[in-house]
């Protein structure tokens, strides 16, 4: 059986004193005698510059939340102007790191043979990689969409041990779905997945297939969360952009999920 995890991926929001704010507050509403029991795993993606702030919040008041990164370097130190290592996000408590998500590869020179490597460093620093995939919406006109994600996986998988693949959560998040308000069907959000699915259990059988997390995302919100979770017997949980700055709604998608 697998844990959903609700991530919240802040991308560039929320600066370390907002951050403080946010995770206050979330806490208080997760504690509310309302959101009763937490059956998942609620995780933030908060920018670099807060999580040291987050992380801090979360261990004095010893918050049930877990948190990570939104990028990183491919090389663990030197002259890279800019960059953040694997290592230092290790350290700083960072449970997750965002692979892959579509703004980084339309923003940054992020191509499959980067984002392999950025896979190989967050798992050698002792992390987990939430790799992004998706299709854009010419895919879906020509009727490719799963193919295209599929082979999105494929291509940066290929070479990991079964010890690897494990450790890996994969992010079905269709590009036209992302900050447009227009989720994915359950039926078509459950189908990339399972496709996904089919594909690890092809290439690492069955038992490492069924413990890999596949999450959705893409306009997920508190009403159409319950739907995705209900007809997805292979969505594990959500990563959440828009929704995931507000702490009820954030809170609801978790109770949701
Ligand atoms: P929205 O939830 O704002 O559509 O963003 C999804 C996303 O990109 C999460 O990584």
């Amino acid at each position: 059986t697998r844990i959903p995890v609700v991530a919240g991926n802040w991308k560039m929001n929320f600066d370390h004193l907002e951050a403080t704010y946010f995770v206050q507050k979330l806490a208080w509403t997760l504690r509310d005698a309302h959101f009763g029991f937490r059956h998942c795993e609620v995780t933030l993606m908060p920018p670099f510059t807060s999580i040291r702030s987050v992380q801090v919040l979360i261990e004095a008041d010893r918050l049930k939340l877990t948190y990570g990164a939104q990028a990183v370097s491919v090389t663990n130190q030197g002259a890279f102007t800019g960059d953040v290592s694997a290592d230092m996000l290790a350290k700083l408590g960072c449970t997750y790191v965002l692979v892959g998500h579509s703004e980084r590869r339309k923003y940054h020179p992020e191509d499959d043979a980067n984002i392999v490597d950025q896979v190989r460093a967050v798992l050698a620093a002792g992390m987990k990689p939430i790799l992004c995939v998706g299709e854009s919406f010419e895919e879906r006109r020509q009727g490719i969409e799963l193919e295209f994600a599929v082979g999105q996986v494929q291509d940066v998988i290929r070479d990991l041990s079964d010890k690897e693949a494990e450790q890996m959560l994969i992010a079905y998040e269709p590009v036209w779905a992302i900050g447009t308000g227009m989720v994915a069907t359950p039926q078509s959000a459950q189908q990339a997945a399972a496709a996904i699915r089919s594909h690890l259990t092809d290439v690492y059988g069955d038992s490492v297939a069924q413990r890999v997390r596949i999450l959705y995302g893409g306009s997920v919100n508190s009403s159409n969360a319950t739907q995705l979770m209900m007809e997805g017997k292979d969505i594990d949980g959500f990563l959440v952009g828009g929704a995931s700055l507000d702490a009820e709604e954030f809170a609801t998608i978790a109770r949701l999920t």
